[in-house]
Protein backbone atom coordinates (compact mmCIF):
# COMPACT_ATOMS: atom_id res chain seq x y z
CA UNK A 1 0.00 0.00 0.00
CA UNK A 2 0.95 3.64 -0.90
CA UNK A 3 1.68 6.01 0.88
CA UNK A 4 -1.26 8.11 -0.78
CA UNK A 5 -3.95 4.86 -0.34
CA UNK A 6 -2.68 4.95 3.70
CA UNK A 7 -3.79 8.69 3.61
CA UNK A 8 -7.09 8.52 2.29
CA UNK A 9 -7.54 5.87 5.06
CA UNK A 10 -6.36 6.96 7.86
CA UNK A 11 -7.24 10.84 6.94
CA UNK A 12 -10.94 9.58 6.67
CA UNK A 13 -10.53 7.74 9.89
CA UNK A 14 -9.48 10.27 12.04
CA UNK A 15 -12.63 12.72 10.75
CA UNK A 16 -14.22 10.91 13.89
CA UNK A 17 -12.11 13.41 16.50
CA UNK A 18 -13.34 16.18 16.56
CA UNK A 19 -10.83 17.41 19.46
CA UNK A 20 -8.30 19.32 16.76
CA UNK A 21 -8.86 23.09 16.65
CA UNK A 22 -5.64 24.90 17.33
CA UNK A 23 -6.48 28.29 18.91
CA UNK A 24 -4.04 29.38 21.64
CA UNK A 25 -0.32 28.69 20.37
CA UNK A 26 2.28 30.69 19.89
CA UNK A 27 5.61 29.25 18.82
CA UNK A 28 7.96 31.62 16.49
CA UNK A 29 9.80 30.04 13.68
CA UNK A 30 14.08 30.46 14.31
CA UNK A 31 14.85 31.59 11.23
CA UNK A 32 16.14 28.31 10.57
CA UNK A 33 13.25 26.36 10.21
CA UNK A 34 9.88 26.13 8.16
CA UNK A 35 6.84 27.80 9.81
CA UNK A 36 5.46 29.27 12.66
CA UNK A 37 2.28 30.15 14.87
CA UNK A 38 1.31 33.36 16.38
CA UNK A 39 -0.68 35.44 18.80
CA UNK A 40 -4.15 33.82 18.64
CA UNK A 41 -2.70 30.40 17.34
CA UNK A 42 -2.57 29.68 13.82
CA UNK A 43 -5.25 30.53 10.60
CA UNK A 44 -8.05 28.23 10.90
CA UNK A 45 -10.40 27.49 8.43
CA UNK A 46 -13.51 25.53 9.74
CA UNK A 47 -15.81 23.25 8.02
CA UNK A 48 -19.90 24.56 8.28
CA UNK A 49 -20.32 21.69 11.59
CA UNK A 50 -17.13 24.01 13.67
CA UNK A 51 -14.28 21.57 12.36
CA UNK A 52 -11.05 22.26 12.22
CA UNK A 53 -9.47 21.74 8.62
CA UNK A 54 -6.58 23.84 8.52
CA UNK A 55 -4.18 21.07 10.27
CA UNK A 56 -3.20 18.02 8.59
CA UNK A 57 -5.39 15.28 10.56
CA UNK A 58 -4.66 12.02 10.17
CA UNK A 59 -4.25 8.45 12.23
CA UNK A 60 -0.97 7.08 12.63
CA UNK A 61 -2.78 3.87 12.18
CA UNK A 62 -6.12 2.90 12.46
CA UNK A 63 -5.22 -0.90 13.97
CA UNK A 64 -6.58 -0.51 17.36
CA UNK A 65 -6.74 -3.32 19.66
CA UNK A 66 -9.56 -2.01 21.90
CA UNK A 67 -12.99 -2.69 20.91
CA UNK A 68 -15.19 0.41 21.91
CA UNK A 69 -18.40 0.12 20.49
CA UNK A 70 -19.33 3.26 18.84
CA UNK A 71 -15.54 3.63 17.01
CA UNK A 72 -15.23 2.46 13.82
CA UNK A 73 -11.48 1.73 14.84
CA UNK A 74 -12.48 -1.23 17.00
CA UNK A 75 -10.75 -4.22 16.66
CA UNK A 76 -13.84 -5.87 15.69
CA UNK A 77 -14.74 -3.61 12.67
CA UNK A 78 -13.85 -5.13 9.42
CA UNK A 79 -12.25 -2.62 7.59
CA UNK A 80 -9.34 -1.73 5.69
CA UNK A 81 -6.43 -1.10 7.86
CA UNK A 82 -3.46 1.55 7.35
CA UNK A 83 -0.68 1.92 9.15
CA UNK A 84 1.91 4.86 8.56
CA UNK A 85 5.43 5.23 9.65
CA UNK A 86 6.27 7.74 12.19
CA UNK A 87 8.81 9.28 8.82
CA UNK A 88 6.02 8.77 6.39
CA UNK A 89 3.74 11.29 9.00
CA UNK A 90 7.25 13.76 9.14
CA UNK A 91 7.32 13.87 5.30
CA UNK A 92 4.06 14.35 3.95
CA UNK A 93 3.24 16.90 7.23
CA UNK A 94 6.43 18.88 5.60
CA UNK A 95 5.15 18.30 2.30
CA UNK A 96 1.69 19.78 2.60
CA UNK A 97 3.10 22.78 5.01
CA UNK A 98 5.03 23.73 2.63
CA UNK A 99 2.45 24.11 -0.14
CA UNK A 100 0.57 25.60 1.80
CA UNK A 101 -2.20 23.53 2.72
CA UNK A 102 -1.70 23.15 6.24
CA UNK A 103 -0.49 25.04 8.91
CA UNK A 104 -0.11 22.31 11.53
CA UNK A 105 -0.67 18.48 12.21
CA UNK A 106 -3.07 16.84 14.31
CA UNK A 107 -1.94 13.50 14.99
CA UNK A 108 -3.59 10.51 16.79
CA UNK A 109 -3.77 6.27 16.69
CA UNK A 110 -5.63 3.46 17.68
CA UNK A 111 -3.83 1.44 20.57
CA UNK A 112 -0.72 -0.79 19.00
CA UNK A 113 0.96 -3.06 21.45
CA UNK A 114 0.10 -0.65 24.21
CA UNK A 115 -0.44 2.46 25.12
CA UNK A 116 3.46 3.74 26.19
CA UNK A 117 4.70 1.89 22.31
CA UNK A 118 1.69 4.34 20.98
CA UNK A 119 2.81 7.30 22.47
CA UNK A 120 6.27 6.74 21.92
CA UNK A 121 5.23 6.35 17.93
CA UNK A 122 3.48 9.78 18.11
CA UNK A 123 6.23 11.63 19.79
CA UNK A 124 8.82 10.09 17.49
CA UNK A 125 7.09 11.89 14.86
CA UNK A 126 6.53 15.53 16.70
CA UNK A 127 10.22 15.58 18.48
CA UNK A 128 11.59 14.51 14.29
CA UNK A 129 9.66 17.30 13.34
CA UNK A 130 10.74 19.84 15.98
CA UNK A 131 14.20 18.83 16.16
CA UNK A 132 15.78 17.39 13.00
CA UNK A 133 13.45 19.90 10.83
CA UNK A 134 13.08 22.64 13.21
CA UNK A 135 8.80 22.34 12.69
CA UNK A 136 7.36 25.95 13.83
CA UNK A 137 4.03 24.89 12.92
CA UNK A 138 0.92 23.97 15.71
CA UNK A 139 1.11 20.27 16.33
CA UNK A 140 -1.82 18.89 18.43
CA UNK A 141 -0.71 14.71 19.50
CA UNK A 142 -3.15 12.63 21.12
CA UNK A 143 -2.15 11.79 24.57
CA UNK A 144 -2.91 7.57 25.06
CA UNK A 145 -4.89 7.04 28.47
CA UNK A 146 -2.65 4.93 30.66
CA UNK A 147 0.79 6.07 28.81
CA UNK A 148 3.70 6.31 31.60
CA UNK A 149 4.52 9.76 32.90
CA UNK A 150 7.83 10.05 31.15
CA UNK A 151 6.31 9.61 27.92
CA UNK A 152 3.55 12.49 28.70
CA UNK A 153 6.22 14.88 29.83
CA UNK A 154 8.33 14.09 26.61
CA UNK A 155 4.73 15.04 24.37
CA UNK A 156 4.34 18.14 25.79
CA UNK A 157 7.82 19.24 24.75
CA UNK A 158 6.79 18.60 21.33
CA UNK A 159 3.07 19.80 21.03
CA UNK A 160 1.34 22.43 21.90
CA UNK A 161 -1.35 20.71 22.62
CA UNK A 162 -2.50 17.43 24.04
CA UNK A 163 -5.73 15.78 24.47
CA UNK A 164 -6.91 12.70 26.66
CA UNK A 165 -10.41 11.84 25.36
CA UNK A 166 -12.98 10.91 27.74
CA UNK A 167 -15.22 9.59 24.62
CA UNK A 168 -18.00 9.39 27.06
CA UNK A 169 -20.01 10.89 29.74
CA UNK A 170 -19.59 8.17 32.39
CA UNK A 171 -17.52 5.32 33.75
CA UNK A 172 -20.79 3.56 33.48
CA UNK A 173 -21.39 4.41 29.79
CA UNK A 174 -17.69 3.17 29.25
CA UNK A 175 -18.81 -0.20 30.87
CA UNK A 176 -21.00 -0.68 28.04
CA UNK A 177 -19.15 0.86 25.56
CA UNK A 178 -15.96 0.98 25.81
CA UNK A 179 -14.75 -2.02 28.34
CA UNK A 180 -10.50 -1.51 28.12
CA UNK A 181 -11.29 2.22 28.83
CA UNK A 182 -11.58 3.29 32.33
CA UNK A 183 -12.63 7.08 33.76
CA UNK A 184 -9.96 6.90 36.19
CA UNK A 185 -6.92 6.04 33.76
CA UNK A 186 -8.30 9.06 31.48
CA UNK A 187 -8.31 11.78 34.43
CA UNK A 188 -5.08 9.82 35.59
CA UNK A 189 -3.59 11.25 32.03
CA UNK A 190 -5.20 14.32 32.33
CA UNK A 191 -3.87 15.05 35.43
CA UNK A 192 -0.40 13.98 34.34
CA UNK A 193 -0.54 16.83 32.15
CA UNK A 194 -2.57 19.64 34.29
CA UNK A 195 0.55 19.32 36.84
CA UNK A 196 3.43 19.22 34.70
CA UNK A 197 2.35 22.12 33.00
CA UNK A 198 1.57 24.13 35.67
CA UNK A 199 4.83 22.76 36.89
CA UNK A 200 6.09 23.88 33.46
CA UNK A 201 4.34 27.27 33.62
CA UNK A 202 5.99 28.06 37.18
CA UNK A 203 9.40 26.96 35.80
CA UNK A 204 9.47 29.73 33.29
CA UNK A 205 7.80 32.40 34.93
CA UNK A 206 11.14 32.28 37.49
CA UNK A 207 13.24 31.18 34.49
CA UNK A 208 11.85 32.15 30.96
CA UNK A 209 14.31 29.70 28.93
CA UNK A 210 12.22 27.10 30.84
CA UNK A 211 11.26 24.77 27.48
CA UNK A 212 7.16 24.89 27.10
CA UNK A 213 4.99 22.16 28.01
CA UNK A 214 1.66 22.14 25.97
CA UNK A 215 1.40 25.68 25.68
CA UNK A 216 -1.91 25.78 24.20
CA UNK A 217 -3.20 23.19 27.11
CA UNK A 218 -5.25 20.13 27.27
CA UNK A 219 -8.58 19.38 25.19
CA UNK A 220 -11.19 16.22 25.40
CA UNK A 221 -13.83 14.87 23.41
CA UNK A 222 -17.29 13.59 24.11
CA UNK A 223 -19.43 11.24 21.97
CA UNK A 224 -22.45 12.22 22.66
CA UNK A 225 -25.85 10.41 22.17
CA UNK A 226 -24.00 7.05 22.31
CA UNK A 227 -25.48 6.14 25.43
CA UNK A 228 -28.98 8.12 26.96
CA UNK A 229 -26.46 9.90 29.24
CA UNK A 230 -28.53 13.46 29.80
CA UNK A 231 -27.00 16.77 29.29
CA UNK A 232 -27.44 17.45 32.62
CA UNK A 233 -24.94 14.21 33.08
CA UNK A 234 -22.71 15.57 30.30
CA UNK A 235 -22.58 18.92 31.78
CA UNK A 236 -21.92 17.70 34.78
CA UNK A 237 -18.63 15.75 33.95
CA UNK A 238 -17.57 18.69 31.54
CA UNK A 239 -17.95 20.87 34.93
CA UNK A 240 -15.32 18.71 36.38
CA UNK A 241 -13.17 18.23 34.10
CA UNK A 242 -12.51 21.55 33.15
CA UNK A 243 -12.25 22.64 37.09
CA UNK A 244 -9.84 19.60 37.66
CA UNK A 245 -7.77 19.21 35.19
CA UNK A 246 -7.85 23.12 33.66
CA UNK A 247 -8.94 22.14 29.91
CA UNK A 248 -8.87 24.58 27.59
CA UNK A 249 -11.91 22.78 25.71
CA UNK A 250 -14.15 20.18 25.55
CA UNK A 251 -15.77 19.03 22.32
CA UNK A 252 -18.86 17.06 22.13
CA UNK A 253 -19.88 14.99 19.01
CA UNK A 254 -22.90 14.04 17.94
CA UNK A 255 -22.72 9.96 17.48
CA UNK A 256 -23.71 8.65 14.45
CA UNK A 257 -24.36 5.48 13.20
CA UNK A 258 -22.60 3.55 10.72
CA UNK A 259 -23.68 0.39 9.17
CA UNK A 260 -23.91 -3.26 10.76
CA UNK A 261 -22.96 -1.32 14.31
CA UNK A 262 -23.93 -3.10 17.15
CA UNK A 263 -26.98 -3.70 18.83
CA UNK A 264 -26.18 -1.73 21.90
CA UNK A 265 -26.21 1.73 19.83
CA UNK A 266 -28.90 4.09 18.63
CA UNK A 267 -30.04 3.87 15.46
CA UNK A 268 -30.37 7.45 14.96
CA UNK A 269 -27.46 10.15 14.96
CA UNK A 270 -27.86 12.41 17.78
CA UNK A 271 -29.43 15.48 16.08
CA UNK A 272 -26.38 18.22 15.50
CA UNK A 273 -28.59 20.88 17.59
CA UNK A 274 -28.22 18.64 20.93
CA UNK A 275 -24.19 18.86 20.11
CA UNK A 276 -25.10 23.08 19.28
CA UNK A 277 -27.12 23.24 22.86
CA UNK A 278 -24.10 21.76 24.58
CA UNK A 279 -21.74 23.90 22.92
CA UNK A 280 -23.94 26.79 24.27
CA UNK A 281 -23.67 25.87 27.37
CA UNK A 282 -20.13 25.01 27.71
CA UNK A 283 -19.54 28.62 26.72
CA UNK A 284 -22.41 29.80 29.35
CA UNK A 285 -20.69 27.78 31.87
CA UNK A 286 -17.07 29.01 31.26
CA UNK A 287 -17.65 32.65 30.38
CA UNK A 288 -20.81 33.79 31.50
CA UNK A 289 -20.94 32.28 35.18
CA UNK A 290 -23.34 29.72 34.52
CA UNK A 291 -23.67 26.76 36.13
CA UNK A 292 -24.22 23.39 34.68
CA UNK A 293 -27.09 22.62 37.55
CA UNK A 294 -28.80 26.02 36.44
CA UNK A 295 -29.03 24.84 32.87
CA UNK A 296 -30.58 21.57 33.49
CA UNK A 297 -32.66 20.47 36.00
CA UNK A 298 -33.53 17.12 37.86
CA UNK A 299 -37.10 17.22 36.64
CA UNK A 300 -35.82 18.56 33.15
CA UNK A 301 -32.24 17.09 32.45
CA UNK A 302 -32.46 17.49 28.60
CA UNK A 303 -31.35 20.99 26.93
CA UNK A 304 -34.42 22.43 24.84
CA UNK A 305 -33.45 21.68 21.17
CA UNK A 306 -35.99 25.02 20.14
CA UNK A 307 -34.05 27.48 22.30
CA UNK A 308 -30.98 28.14 23.40
CA UNK A 309 -30.08 27.49 26.85
CA UNK A 310 -29.76 31.08 28.47
CA UNK A 311 -33.06 32.14 26.68
CA UNK A 312 -34.69 29.01 28.81
CA UNK A 313 -32.80 30.24 31.85
CA UNK A 314 -33.98 33.84 31.58
CA UNK A 315 -37.57 32.51 31.40
CA UNK A 316 -37.78 30.49 34.15
CA UNK A 317 -36.17 33.35 36.29
CA UNK A 318 -38.72 35.99 35.86
CA UNK A 319 -38.11 37.19 39.68
CA UNK A 320 -34.33 38.23 38.24
CA UNK A 321 -35.56 40.67 35.46
CA UNK A 322 -35.46 43.33 34.29
CA UNK A 323 -32.06 44.17 34.42
CA UNK A 324 -31.32 48.06 34.01
CA UNK A 325 -28.32 47.97 31.13
CA UNK A 326 -27.48 51.04 33.05
CA UNK A 327 -26.60 49.95 36.18
CA UNK A 328 -26.24 46.35 36.85
CA UNK A 329 -22.79 44.95 37.27
CA UNK A 330 -21.40 42.89 34.93
CA UNK A 331 -22.67 39.19 36.02
CA UNK A 332 -26.56 40.32 36.02
CA UNK A 333 -25.58 41.67 32.29
CA UNK A 334 -24.24 38.66 31.29
CA UNK A 335 -27.32 36.63 32.28
CA UNK A 336 -29.35 38.88 29.48
CA UNK A 337 -30.10 36.80 26.49
CA UNK A 338 -29.32 38.28 23.13
CA UNK A 339 -26.22 40.10 25.03
CA UNK A 340 -23.24 38.63 24.15
CA UNK A 341 -19.71 38.78 26.21
CA UNK A 342 -17.94 41.16 24.20
CA UNK A 343 -21.13 43.65 24.01
CA UNK A 344 -21.25 43.21 28.13
CA UNK A 345 -17.45 44.25 28.05
CA UNK A 346 -18.52 47.44 25.57
CA UNK A 347 -21.45 48.25 27.73
CA UNK A 348 -19.43 48.30 30.76
CA UNK A 349 -16.92 50.76 29.36
CA UNK A 350 -19.57 52.97 27.27
CA UNK A 351 -21.78 53.78 30.10
CA UNK A 352 -19.05 55.41 32.08
CA UNK A 353 -19.47 58.03 29.81
CA UNK A 354 -22.97 57.67 28.12
CA UNK A 355 -26.28 56.18 29.40
CA UNK A 356 -27.41 53.56 27.32
CA UNK A 357 -30.52 53.99 24.73
CA UNK A 358 -31.97 50.85 22.73
CA UNK A 359 -30.44 53.13 19.80
CA UNK A 360 -27.04 52.44 21.11
CA UNK A 361 -27.34 48.30 21.83
CA UNK A 362 -28.64 48.26 18.22
CA UNK A 363 -25.47 50.04 17.01
CA UNK A 364 -23.45 47.10 19.11
CA UNK A 365 -25.73 44.34 17.41
CA UNK A 366 -27.27 43.42 20.47
CA UNK A 367 -29.71 40.79 19.26
CA UNK A 368 -32.63 43.23 20.52
CA UNK A 369 -35.69 40.47 19.38
CA UNK A 370 -34.28 38.32 22.08
CA UNK A 371 -32.76 40.85 24.77
CA UNK A 372 -35.83 43.43 24.65
CA UNK A 373 -38.19 41.75 26.94
CA UNK A 374 -35.34 41.24 29.87
CA UNK A 375 -34.23 45.01 29.84
CA UNK A 376 -34.30 48.50 30.73
CA UNK A 377 -32.27 51.13 29.18
CA UNK A 378 -33.32 54.61 29.37
CA UNK A 379 -36.10 55.04 26.44
CA UNK A 380 -37.01 51.34 26.88
CA UNK A 381 -39.05 48.67 29.68
CA UNK A 382 -40.54 45.73 29.21
CA UNK A 383 -43.97 45.38 28.19
CA UNK A 384 -44.69 42.43 29.76
CA UNK A 385 -42.50 43.37 33.45
CA UNK A 386 -42.65 40.52 36.44
CA UNK A 387 -45.24 40.94 38.84
CA UNK A 388 -44.61 44.32 41.32
CA UNK A 389 -43.44 42.22 44.25
CA UNK A 390 -41.16 39.78 41.82
CA UNK A 391 -39.43 43.18 39.77
CA UNK A 392 -35.98 43.71 41.36
CA UNK A 393 -34.39 46.78 39.05
CA UNK A 394 -30.95 47.26 40.06
CA UNK A 395 -31.65 51.29 40.12
CA UNK A 396 -34.27 53.42 40.05
CA UNK A 397 -33.88 55.06 36.58
CA UNK A 398 -34.94 58.75 36.21
CA UNK A 399 -37.59 57.44 33.30
CA UNK A 400 -38.65 61.38 32.77
CA UNK A 401 -35.30 63.00 32.09
CA UNK A 402 -35.61 64.54 28.92
CA UNK A 403 -33.52 62.04 26.02
CA UNK A 404 -32.14 65.18 24.64
CA UNK A 405 -29.90 65.41 27.56
CA UNK A 406 -28.71 61.93 27.56
CA UNK A 407 -27.64 61.45 23.65
CA UNK A 408 -24.17 60.62 22.91
CA UNK A 409 -22.33 58.97 19.76
CA UNK A 410 -20.71 55.38 20.09
S1 LIG B 1 -9.20 3.09 21.67
FE1 LIG B 1 -9.74 4.77 20.32
S2 LIG B 1 -9.34 4.00 18.25
FE2 LIG B 1 -9.38 2.23 19.60
S3 LIG B 1 -11.47 1.46 19.47
FE3 LIG B 1 -11.38 2.85 21.26
S4 LIG B 1 -11.99 4.86 20.45
FE4 LIG B 1 -11.46 3.56 18.67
Amino acid sequence: MNVQQKLEILADAAKYDASCASSGAKRSGNGKGVGHSDGMGICHSYTPDGRCVSLLKILLTNFCTYDCVFCVNRISSDIQRARFTPDEVVKLTLDFYKRNYIEGLFLSSGIIQSPDYTMEQLIQVAKTLRTEHHFGGYIHLKAIPGASERLIEQAGLFADRLSANIELPTQQDLVQLAPEKKTTVIESTMNKIAVRKDEADEDRRKLPSTPKFAAAGQSTQMVVGATPATDREILKTATHLYGQYKLRRIYYTGFSPYPDADARLPLKPAPLIREHRLYQSDWLMRFYGFTAAELTSEEEPSLSLTEDPKTTWAKSHPEFFPVDVNAAPREVLLRVPGIGYRNVERILSIRKYHRLLIDDLKKLHVRLKNALPYLIAIDHIPHQQPAADEAQPFTQLDLFAPLSALTGSL
